[in-house]
């Protein structure tokens, strides 16, 4: 049985999703477990930087930052360094963020699949290869699957939030 663990009186858990190239089903997930989670969520976590949550968000520092999504561009890097700088726990969610794919598909094609789309990867700024998010910076927790699963995001959320919020 997956039991959350809510915070008595202590700071609540600042939290930050962010997105870069996918599809965005991850998100979808962890939307659809908030439906059934979001009384204790609200007592237990800051949603300091979810878009599709709110508009106005803050981003200064962070307990966890999920990354979903492959990084495509030297904007990525920069991003997910700056994220990774600002939070205590860095989470990438997700087979794009994990290992890459399949956002990073290109990274498989023949010479002659590459040629075709050179002038796309020139004229949008991309990397020569897409990189999955642990290429980049330090990753705390992987979450797999494509997407994840309701049960394995639940499974992972509640380990962090045991280990930064311990019970006496
Ligand atoms: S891992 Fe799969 S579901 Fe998740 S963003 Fe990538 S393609 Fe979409």
């Amino acid at each position: 049985m997956l039991v959350m663990i809510e915070t008595s009186n202590q700071e609540k858990i600042k939290i930050g999703w962010f997105t870069f190239s996918c599809c965005e089903d991850n998100l979808v997930v962890m939307t659809e477990v908030m439906n059934d989670h979001w009384q204790e969520w609200k007592k237990l976590f800051d949603f300091r930087h979810v878009r599709v949550l709110k508009s106005q968000n803050i981003l200064d520092e962070l307990d966890i930052a999920f990354i979903e999504g492959a990084l495509a561009s030297p904007d990525h890097e920069a991003k997910v360094k700056d994220i990774r700088a600002r939070s205590k726990k860095l989470v990438a969610v997700g087979s794009c963020a994990v290992v890459g794919l399949p956002a990073g598909q290109r990274n498989y094609f023949t010479p002659e699949q590459k040629e075709s789309i050179d002038f796309l990867v020139t004229r949008f700024g991309a990397l020569a290869s897409v990189k999955k998010v642990s290429e980049v910076v330090k990753v705390d927790v992987e979450i797999t699957g494509c997407p994840m699963s309701p049960e394995g995001f639940l499974e992972k959320v509640n380990g962090l939030v045991a280990e930064l919020r311990p019970v006496n």
